[in-house]
């Protein structure tokens, strides 16, 4: 890890600015996720999370408030103005997943890889040439 990676910094929060967090250090991993459950959770044709570990990122004003949107999966967002911020599962553990609408410099992040493809919208065309998993990027565990 780099000496830049280590100092960067996302400052975020929600649509009405009660709940406001910061991430610290690069993250992980930029993904677009096309399943059904993303597209409901937050109302969008994908949605792109960030992530991090979660020892980077802090809640710096108001609460996230969360709710199990399937077994083993948390997903967090502002109970006042209902801006979708967060998603934790129990199958990766340790890791915070952020919307990246909600950050406050979400164009400085590039995206990585495509998840979920196989349920992405049939109009929804993307013309990059990231990676594609039609499911997740990863082995599911336990
Ligand atoms: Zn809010
Ligand atoms: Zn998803």
């Amino acid at each position: 890890m780099s000496e830049a990676a280590t100092s960067e910094t996302h400052d975020g929060g929600c649509l009405c600015g009660a709940v406001r967090f910061r991430a610290v250090g690069a993250p992980d991993w930029v993904a677009h996720c096309h399943c059904a459950s993303c597209r409901r959770a937050t109302g969008a044709a994908l949605a792109t999370w960030v992530g991090y570990p979660d020892t980077a990122v802090t809640i710096t004003s108001g609460a996230l408030e969360t709710y199990p949107s399937s077994p083993g999966v948390e997903r967090g967002f502002c109970a006042a103005c209902g801006t979708p911020i967060s998603y934790r599962a129990s199958r990766f553990p340790g890791e915070i997943h952020l919307t990246i609408g909600s950050l406050d410099d979400a164009g400085a992040l590039d995206p990585t890889l495509h998840v979920w493809e196989a349920e992405r919208l049939p109009w929804l065309d993307l013309a990059d040439t990231l990676p594609r998993h039609p499911a997740s990027s990863r082995p599911e565990r336990g």
